[in-house]
């Protein structure tokens, strides 16, 4: 079955959904066990190891919304995007950063980056040019955000995947602002695309939880350290994500159409200095 022929909100509702076969009730069951029988010795399932019905069903869903042959879900943004850069650095590896990045991914940096012998460098900007301008003999990463959390602004994809394949380096970006419904980095040549699943894939402001998602052979070497640092969710709250994310499309269709009408209206008051919104003609990125 070629996933990307179906609709995005096909995918939404029913890609990954487990089958109730005891009483075929309508959405998937949800399996609290944290221990399993082997039914074969090479599949053993527990909650750390991302591998239980609920968790295994949502990173399906999660795979084919940005076009990847594989994900996994995390207990936050932040687990998900700690773990990606760590199973890809180490001591003496060097990554270049966006400037214009989320608050804790920068403390992430800042406060422990050193602790393990990371080198890093922030661009100077957002375009192709700032970010070639920091590529050193020892960098494995190029991470990008884009559209930035929070003042919007856009980097060019294909140009960073270019950029990134010139100078064999992996290319991350953290997919959260734009969501899988305006977005997927993958189509672009972005290697690794990360979400805090707390803002849009949520939805209703009562879940925390990431997603990463990329080739089985990135994921695998993301999941090495995800099952050693334990950053796994939660069943219930892997069910509850489920259940959110099969109205996303049409959630987000509305805030996107929200945001613009607001855009525009802020845009002609007085009062407001300044608007950001990559929506507006007026957007410093608005082309890209
Ligand atoms: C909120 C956010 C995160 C962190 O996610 P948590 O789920 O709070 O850990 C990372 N990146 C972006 C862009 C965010 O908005």
């Amino acid at each position: 079955m070629n996933l990307k022929i179906k609709g995005l909100n096909t995918i939404c509702t029913h890609v990954g959904e487990l089958e109730d076969k005891q009483h075929k009730g309508a959405v998937s069951p949800l399996y609290m066990s944290t221990s399993y029988a082997y039914e074969d010795v090479d599949v053993k399932r527990y909650p750390r190891y991302f591998n239980t019905p609920n968790q295994e069903g949502l990173c399906k869903k999660i795979a084919a919304l940005e076009h990847a042959e594989s994900a996994l879900i995390f207990g936050s943004g932040m687990a998900a995007v700690s773990t990606s850069l760590l199973a890809f650095l180490g001591a003496g590896d060097h990554v270049v950063l966006q400037q214009t990045l989320y608050g804790g991914t920068y403390n992430l940096i800042n406060e422990e980056f050193s602790k393990y012998g990371i080198e890093y460098s922030f661009t100077s900007g957002w375009n192709a040019d700032a970010f070639e301008a920091e590529i050193k003999a020892n960098t494995k990463v190029i991470y990008i955000e884009t559209p930035s959390n929070p003042l919007l602004t856009i980097t060019d994809l294909e140009a960073i995947a270019a950029l990134a394949k010139k100078h064999g380096l992996i290319t991350m970006i953290d997919n959260t602002f734009a969501s899988p419904v305006n977005q997927n980095p993958i189509d672009f040549g972005i290697d690794i695309v990360i979400h805090s699943a707390t803002k849009y894939m949520g939805g209703h402001s009562d879940i925390c939880a990431g997603a990463v998602a990329s080739t089985t052979e990135n994921m695998d070497r993301i999941f090495q350290l995800a099952k050693n640092f334990g950053g796994s969710l939660s069943d219930y709250t892997v069910w509850l994500l489920e259940r959110s994310m099969k109205t996303m499309g049409i959630r987000v269709k509305a805030q996107n159409e929200n945001a613009l009408a607001m855009a525009i209206f802020l845009d002609g008051v007085e009062e407001v200095e300044k608007v950001y919104y990559p929506g507006l003609p007026t957007h410093i990125d608005h082309d890209i």
